[in-house]
């Protein structure tokens, strides 16, 4: 059994004072959630504070993006070694990444394996536009980003890995896929692609987390689906109610 695994993504918002305040307020509550792997992933400028904070409590910290490379003259970047104190995960090949900092799947696929070799969690994003969507070629798009993120890798590996699928459509929107929707595409096409790579035994092992407009209202029906192992979210996981988002997940 995929033990459910909702992790908050926080995105360029709150600065350190501004998380430590509102995590302040739920974390009492977030850590008497039984059953559920929970994590936020704040700026990385917060990330010590909150670390600090969260420090003993169930609830785990990521990091938004992370570079490939160990060191070096790469401005603005920040290497796995300097995450692994603060985090236990990094969300990779986000849809806002791609569209605004050009990271392509190959980029995605070295990040990954940074990650793993760091002994970080990566939570690897993949969705389609909302063109895409409606000219029928979201399974193809789909598949071939996971393909292209998990190339050379062995089953090992991938089961090591979180998969979010996050249609772009419905990031930041309001607009959530339906839980037909949802469940159809993590369950045949990104489970389906994992198992074509690396086998059902994997397949069946690796958490696929449905990302949108999830909030307190719709975690219970989409995560109720057997294909959906928890959810990747944004704006709700800002909010006090993000306790009520996974608490009606359970
Ligand atoms: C996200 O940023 O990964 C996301 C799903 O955002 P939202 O929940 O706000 O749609």
């Amino acid at each position: 059994m995929r033990t459910l695994f909702i992790a908050g993504n926080w995105k360029m918002n709150k600065t350190a004072d501004e998380a430590v305040a509102f995590l302040s307020e739920i974390k009492d509550d977030l850590n008497a959630i039984e059953g559920i792997d929970i994590a936020v992933c704040p700026p990385a400028l917060a990330i010590p504070a909150v670390s600090a904070l969260l420090e003993g409590t169930k609830v785990g910290v990521g990091v938004q993006n992370m570079y490939f490379e160990e060191s070096g003259a790469y401005t603005g970047e920040l290497a796995p070694n300097m995450i692994t104190p603060f985090c236990q995960y990094v969300i990779l090949g986000h849809s806002e990444r791609r569209q605004y900092f050009g990271e392509t799947d190959e980029g995605v696929n070295k990040k990954i394996n940074a990650a793993l070799a760091h002994g970080l969690t990566p939570i690897v994003c993949c969705g389609e536009s909302l063109e895409q969507n409606q000219s029928g070629e979201t399974h193809a798009f789909v598949s071939s980003q996971i393909k292209g993120a998990f190339a050379n890798m062995t089953g090992k590996e991938a089961t090591k890995c979180v998969i979010a699928y996050e249609p772009i459509w419905a990031i930041g929107t309001g607009l959530t896929a339906t839980v037909e929707q949802a469940g159809g595409i993590v369950g045949d096409t990104v489970r389906a692609t994992v198992k074509e790579m690396f086998g059902d035994d994997v397949a069946q092992k690796v958490r696929i987390q449905y990302g949108g407009s999830v909030n307190e209202k719709n975690s219970a029906e989409l995560m109720g689906h057997p294909e959906i192992d928890g959810a990747l979210v944004g704006g709700a996981s800002m909010k006090a109610a993000f306790v009520d988002l996974i608490k009606n997940a359970q």
